[in-house]
């Protein structure tokens, strides 16, 4: 008998981390109201405050306790799609502009981390994308030669070096440069902190029921029934975004990961890699402090607990398959809604639905280097300049 829900692993280990207060006996005006508090709100509103606005965050959790406390945090520049069918969807310029955007963004969050000190477990890694099979590997290696073509720090391992160095079953393999990880909670408490010391004011346990847009203002109304008047109101409210728009912009489903016990036994490459597979969905892994964290197994929404419990001892599975031998015993597994959009490139700028409103929505694998790209294209929108990634990422693409 559970007598409780699953929690992942980054909520347990860390615990929660500062409240705040809610808003529940005044009323506010700011210039900016930002709705979440997980880690797309904790970096909008990093980079509003470093530009000197000023700034009110509001969340009806904890904060960071939506979908940032399941998060596996591999911070990747390659989308849930490949590049060379992105670029049949929209184009190989644009494809290569948002593929080279996910480097920029893993750079930059590297240089917020250091300049700030952070202690949230930033780490320099590399990414290996492995095939499933002959015919994956044909376009995988297609794939390779593409980013190849624009430089994208890319190497292909045959069969042999991919089983030599990681220990991994697979047809060849995509080695890149650019990956990191990091404890993607503890970061969103970080950088939320350090807003506040600039100046932010942040409610938690504060609920926005609704809003009404006026002709250059934002009445913002909490379910306490406060109010906050400001001049923009920027959502950074993850999945539950759906509830409000119109807009068709993701499916959602859950998705699955697991985490061994201490000591697990792997081979040093592994230790440096995120690794993931041209299997739909997707499964991957990553190691975690002397722990492997598997993932993938994505799974309706709406399915039964019996079928999430499936779904769960399918992904132990798979694990078995691609890495044969490996003494994975499971010691945490939790689930959590993930999204992924047409062409796997997130929603981020002002929505047609609402006047004075933008959304950062980062779908997908890519949700939190999505995030990190939607600092300079909020910030840039807002000071009325062009941004050369909002047009791949607009509402009504
Ligand atoms: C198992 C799993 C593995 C993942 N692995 C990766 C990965 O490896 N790499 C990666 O980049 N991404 C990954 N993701 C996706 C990643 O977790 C998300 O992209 C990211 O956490 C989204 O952050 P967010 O701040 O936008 O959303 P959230 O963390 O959900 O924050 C949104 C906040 O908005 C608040 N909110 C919503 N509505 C309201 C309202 N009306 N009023 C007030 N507050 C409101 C919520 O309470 C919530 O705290 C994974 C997701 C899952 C579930």
């Amino acid at each position: 008998m559970r007598l409780r829900t699953f929690e992942s692993f980054g909520l347990i280990s860390n615990g929660i981390l500062h409240s705040y207060p809610s808003l529940h006996d005044k009323n506010e005006t700011c210039e900016i109201t930002v709705v979440g508090g997980g880690i797309t709100g904790a970096l909008i509103s990093y980079a509003l405050v470093k530009k000197g606005y000023n700034v009110i965050l509001v969340d009806k959790r904890d904060i960071g306790s939506g979908s940032t406390a399941a998060t596996t945090s591999m911070l990747q520049y390659e989308t849930d799609i490949p590049l060379y069918r992105l670029s049949g969807l929209i184009g190989e310029e644009g494809a290569v502009t948002c593929y080279k955007a996910g480097i920029t963004a893993i750079n930059k969050l590297a240089e917020i981390v250091k300049e700030n000190n952070f202690d949230c477990g930033f780490e320099i890694k590399k990414s290996l994308y492995i095939s499933l099979n002959e015919k994956d590997a044909q376009w995988l290696y297609e794939e390779f030669e593409i980013r190849n073509k624009y430089a994208l720090g890319v190497k292909w391992l045959d069969a042999e070096r991919v089983k030599s160095d990681y220990g991994i079953n697979s047809h060849g393999a995509i080695l890149s440069e650019a990956a990191a990880t990091v404890d993607a909670y503890k970061l969103c408490h970080d950088l939320i902190a350090f807003n506040v010391s600039k100046g932010m004011k942040v409610y938690d346990q504060t609920e926005v029921k609704k809003f009404e847009m006026k002709e250059d203002f934002v009445t913002v109304h909490t379910e306490s029934g406060c109010e906050i008047n400001c001049q923009k109101i920027i959502f950074c409210t993850g999945y539950e975004s759906k509830e409000l728009l119109k807009e068709k912009t993701a499916d959602l489903f859950y998705t699955y990961a697991s985490v061994s016990e201490c000591d697990i036994r792997l081979p040093e490459k592994l230790k440096d890699a995120l690794v993931w597979d041209t299997g739909s969905p997707y499964f991957y892994m990553r190691y975690l402090n002397g722990r492997l964290l598997i993932g993938g197994e994505d799974s309706s929404y709406n399915h039964s607990a019996k079928v999430k419990e499936r779904d769960r001892e399918n992904l132990l599975a798979a694990l078995n398959t691609r890495l044969p031998g490996v003494n994975f015993i499971e010691d945490f597994s939790w689930a959590g809604v993930f999204g992924s959009t047409k062409d796997s490139l997130p929603y981020i700028g002002y929505s047609p639905e609402y006047k004075n409103a933008l959304f950062v929505l980062g779908y997908g694998g890519n949700g939190i280097i999505f995030s990190v790209q939607g600092m300079e294209i909020i910030t840039d929108l807002l000071e009325g300049k062009q941004n050369e990634l909002a047009k791949w990422y607009r509402f009504r693409r």
